[in-house]
């Protein structure tokens, strides 16, 4: 008996109850921003992890489980290139350098357009006195990724859809062209009938920063026909299939009315109760604020504006 709790305690805690393991992105409401969730799946070669987050606290989560596991980081899988679910690729690689990293390859574009832009504004707020010093510490954690890209970029690239084999475990990936970002990708795991879809789908809002609305509506229809019974979004919890029906019809109504001439306010309540059972209470305004500003910023910008992130981006 004794022996036997020993080994218990050797092994460590075991897989999840479910057939994956989630790791919750946090979503505080100050200057840090979210960090996007991460899934971990057990494969024969060790541990497929599909995104990484933002801040160091997600990152050393990820390597928490793996340690506790005893099973190496063997894969890393990004959903797309935004930095709340990429910053931590590096801080995994460090203690994995094997880890392969599959993605698209949107992050080319992101970093002449985008991530480019995002620093200069960056090297703005280290240079401000009243900026506090855990942002500024956040702002050089992001900055070294763009400044190495190749933390970001896929060892892996993925460009196109099809059955994989990553560290030995078979899964459906996808990718979807201009959706939420250039190249978005999702991926089936036929075994336990889950589907893991980055910011395609989101519990808050869609971050719609580096959106094209058209592909992305088209790839949620893509998404509905995959035979899942669990999805998990990039922020926000899982979600049935009825869910996940319930919040695409949100998304399409929210980009209806975003290019109908309904008031601004309009479409900021309709996403509020079409979407309010995926959203906890305490982010309600941060959720009505987000809104407001990809209507401004995005769905009801000038035509070549609205319609930036619908075909590549060179560089120039
Ligand atoms: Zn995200």
């Amino acid at each position: 008996m004794r022996l036997m709790l020993l080994a218990l305690l050797l092994a460590g805690p075991s897989a999840s109850a479910e057939p994956y393991h989630l790791i919750p992105g946090r979503v505080p409401l100050d200057w840090q921003g979210p960090d996007g969730n991460t899934v971990i799946l057990d494969a024969p070669r060790g541990l497929i992890v599909f995104d990484t987050g933002r801040s160091p606290m997600h990152a050393q989560a990820i390597l928490d489980y793996a340690k506790s596991r005893h099973r190496p980081i063997a894969a890393i899988v990004n959903s797309h290139w935004h930095l709340d679910h990429t910053t931590g690729n590096y801080d995994l690689r460090q203690v994995y350098p094997k880890a392969a990293v599959y993605a698209s390859t949107a992050i080319e574009g992101a970093l002449v357009g985008f991530l480019n832009k995002g620093r200069e504004q960056g090297d703005k707020m280290l240079a401000d006195p009243n900026v506090s010093e855990g942002q500024k510490a956040q702002l050089i954690r992001g900055r070294y990724r763009v400044d190495h890209p190749d933390t970001l970029r896929p060892t892996r690239p993925i460009v196109r859809s099809g059955r994989m084999t990553i560290a030995g475990r078979t899964l459906d990936v996808h990718l979807a062209k201009f959706a939420a970002t250039e190249g978005d990708v999702w991926v089936y795991d036929p075994k336990s009938r889950t589907l893991i879809v980055g910011d395609l789908v989101v519990g808050l809002v869609p971050f719609m920063d580096t959106a094209c609305p058209e592909g992305w509506a088209k790839a949620l229809d893509e998404v509905a026909a995959a035979p899942f019974t669990t999805l998990i979004p990039g922020h926000g919890g899982p979600m049935s299939r009825a869910d996940y029906l319930a919040w695409r019809k949100a998304f399409n109504d929210f980009i209806d009315c975003g290019h109908s001439a309904a008031d601004k306010k309009q479409c900021v309540n309709g996403w509020e109760h079409d979407a309010g059972k995926f959203v906890d209470p305490e982010h309600r305004n941060y959720v009505r604020g987000a809104a407001d500003y990809y209507l401004t910023t995005r769905l009801r910008s000038s035509p070549d504006e609205q319609q930036r992130y619908c075909k590549k981006l060179k560089s120039s």
